[in-house]
């Protein structure tokens, strides 16, 4: 039987304004066990012949049947199947991957036939050209023969039916040339096809038919006397409709995971190189993750701060003395008095009202001095600020009406003044007027500039009487019953000042303002939230940049690697194995790179806690979203380069200098 039939083939190529015609309708039969090689004159059309021979490159017109089965029209990734299942290739060039062992080069074409045991199988090979010792070296530390010996390996591991050479001898002394041609002579002894193109006469001599070439037309084709070929047809017919269907289906398991390996590798041996590229996402990822734990950092210690104000609370205070810089007159300021305050607390939903008055004053104990802020309020003061006091007590009505001198200090004048000493029960002077400490606040922390613990609470009437002579509240605070009832009170509030100080309708804006904390902790959670939104943004736009940065590489590395990419498809890889190939290596690359970025943005943030003291808060969230995220730089740049890599037409790329 013909294992190959050739009918009336032509490929031309156009090369600018001239077409090259390199095979000028070439006829040919080859029998089951043949020993063929192909001769002539340079640019004679014979390395065209044996790519076309070879699936590797389709002709112009004619008809190719391998096997009895037309295949002129197959797909390529049909062709891919045949070429891994009936075909090996012997370049001049060896075209072995230079970064993995012999053994990992030999075993490549299984990898693309989907089966399992490579290694074992790999090594069968490697043993039987003779290379067992050297099966863990790479290429560049065997000399050209073992090289080429390895190719070999790698031609035979699946088992082909025809075996291709295109001048496998050409780069090799004479001493390799006899050893490789006994080789190949040993494996067409055990049955199989060899096609094989030369220029050199006593390699031709071990082929049993030699047929020459020139101008892209066979000249002659001699079959050598005496030599008559095995029978080798009968058990070893093909079943093309098995193979082309038998992988479609089958086998698809294992080669995700082999993806995987070759993508690792791929990385692994160009480690600078991937190092650079991921450094791109991993910052971008850090920035992320960075970025939103001091976002949400900050969103929840304002809400803290937030609730430690107390919640459905207004504030009342006079209209502003001055508008731009000029006084308003007497008449346009309202002035709070006591009876302000109990009418206000008898509006309904009000639960609770303090009046309050605000100084700072120079207190001293001992030889101690501290200047602070101290706040006359009334004994509703520790359940709406949620500041009942940690030691001691919080003044009673009683001492609010008589005036009595009793003191409860923050925390920061606790320890400006008294260190680790008991403070109750002494006495400081505040502006000279001796105070008794009866209490210390809980402790609140900073809201923003401002220390929340820098404070000595005293009574209304003792602030405003004997200490700064004010004849008038500073700020009324109201806490409502429900929330829901915020706006109604607020209302009523207002009608109530309007009504009791007779405030003209024209001069109602200026006259107070009531402030509502609701509002206030609205306006400051959609600040926070915005402040959030714009440093992921800004985080995003970094993880853009660290994207291109990988399709950069990934692009640089298919043209680079654009000798690889023809050799895979030379020996059975599909478009889509190329592609997932380079899929998986971007992806992985991006991938790894989120994981460190997650793993450095959590450091930057933590040393951001432990140096400025800011609250950063990682969210589960931020790291699903920015290791997400970075899969899917990974899959959009680089899905463009392995596009690209896998549209390659397998002997162009290897030819690619
Ligand atoms: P040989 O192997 O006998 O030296 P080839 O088959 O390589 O000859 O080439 C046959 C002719 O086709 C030559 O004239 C060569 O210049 C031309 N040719 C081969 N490959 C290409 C190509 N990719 N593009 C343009 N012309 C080509």
């Amino acid at each position: 039987m013909d294992v190959i039939a050739l009918k009336n083939i032509k490929k031309t190529y156009a090369t600018g304004e001239a077409a090259v015609a390199a095979l000028q309708g070439v006829s040919l039969a080859i029998t089951q066990g043949e020993f063929v090689a192909i001769m002539g004159p340079s640019g004679s059309g014979k390395s065209t012949l044996l790519h076309l021979l070879g699936l590797l490159d389709r002709p112009d017109s004619g008809e190719y049947i391998l096997c009895g089965k037309n295949i002129t029209h197959l797909k390529d990734n049909q062709l891919a199947l045949l070429r891994n299942h009936l075909m090996g290739f012997v370049f001049q060039q060896f075209h072995l991957l230079p970064r993995i062992t012999s053994l990992e080069n030999a075993e490549l074409p299984l990898i693309y036939a989907g089966k399992r045991h490579l290694k074992e199988k790999a090594m069968e090979r490697i043993t039987e050209v003779g290379l067992a010792k050297r099966a863990l070296h790479r290429p560049n530390e065997l000399s050209g023969g073992e090289q080429q010996r390895v190719a070999i390996a790698r031609a035979l591991v699946n088992d082909p039916l025809i075996i291709f050479a295109d001048e496998p001898t050409g780069n090799l002394d004479t001493k390799s040339q006899n050893e490789i041609m006994e080789l190949i002579t040993e494996l067409n002894k055990k049955g199989k096809t060899v096609i094989m193109v030369t220029h050199e006469e006593e390699v031709a001599e071990y082929a049993h038919r030699i047929i020459r070439m020139r101008d892209g037309k066979i000249i002659s084709d001699d079959k050598k006397a005496g030599r008559t070929k095995k029978d080798a047809a009968g058990d070893e017919s093909i079943s093309m409709n098995a193979i082309l269907s038998e992988t479609q289906t089958g086998a698809k398991r294992a080669e995700l995971l082999d993806h995987f390996r070759q993508a690792f590798f791929a990385i692994v041996s160009h480690k600078m190189r991937s190092i650079l590229s991921m450094l791109g996402i991993l910052i971008g990822v850090a920035a992320v993750i960075a970025m939103l734990a001091l976002g949400t950092g900050a969103q929840a210690s304002i809400q803290k701060q937030l609730s430690s104000l107390g919640s459905n609370l207004l504030t009342i205070r006079p209209g502003s003395h001055r508008l731009h810089g000029v006084s308003l007159g007497v008449g346009t300021v309202t002035r709070f008095t006591f009876q302000d305050v109990d009418a206000i607390a008898k509006l309904p939903g009000v639960k609770l009202i303090t009046p309050s008055v605000t100084d700072s004053a120079q207190l001293v104990y001992g030889n101690k001095n501290w200047n602070t802020q101290v706040q006359g309020t009334g004994t509703n003061y520790p359940a709406m600020r949620d500041s009942v006091p940690v030691a001691g007590r919080f003044f009673r009505e009683d001492e609010v009406r008589s005036r009595a001198r009793v003191a409860v200090i923050g925390n920061t004048v606790l320890k400006n003044l008294f260190g680790e000493a008991n403070p109750l029960n002494q006495f400081i002077r505040i502006k000279r007027i001796s105070f008794k400490v009866i209490g210390v606040l809980p402790q609140k922390g900073s809201a923003g500039w401002r220390d929340q613990d820098d404070v000595v609470v005293i009574p209304i009437t003792t602030a405003m009487y004997r200490l700064s002579g004010k004849q008038y509240i500073d700020s009324i605070d109201v806490e409502v019953a429900d929330i829901a009832l915020m706006d109604e009170v607020q209302d009523n509030i207002s009608g109530l000042l309007i009504k009791r100080h007779r405030i003209p309708a024209n001069k109602t804006e200026d006259a107070f303002e009531i402030r509502n904390m609701t509002d206030i902790k609205k306006t400051l959670e959609a600040t926070t939230r915005t402040m959030s939104l714009l440093l992921g943004a800004i985080a995003a736009i970094s993880l853009l940049v660290g994207g291109i940065g990988i399709m950069n590489i990934m692009l640089v590395s298919v043209t680079e690697r654009t000798r690889e990419i023809g050799l895979r498809k030379a020996i059975g890889a599909r478009d889509s194995d190329i592609m997932g190939q380079f899929l998986i290596e971007a992806v992985t690359m991006t991938f790894a790179g989120g994981v460190a970025g997650v793993a450095f943005g959590a450091l930057i943030a933590f040393l951001i806690s432990v140096v400025a003291g800011w609250t950063v808060i990682i969210s589960l969230f931020s790291v699903l979203l920015a290791t997400m995220f970075s899969i899917c730089v990974g899959l959009i740049f680089g899905l463009w380069p392995a596009r690209q890599a896998a549209r390659l037409n397998p002997i162009e790329a290897l030819r690619y200098e």
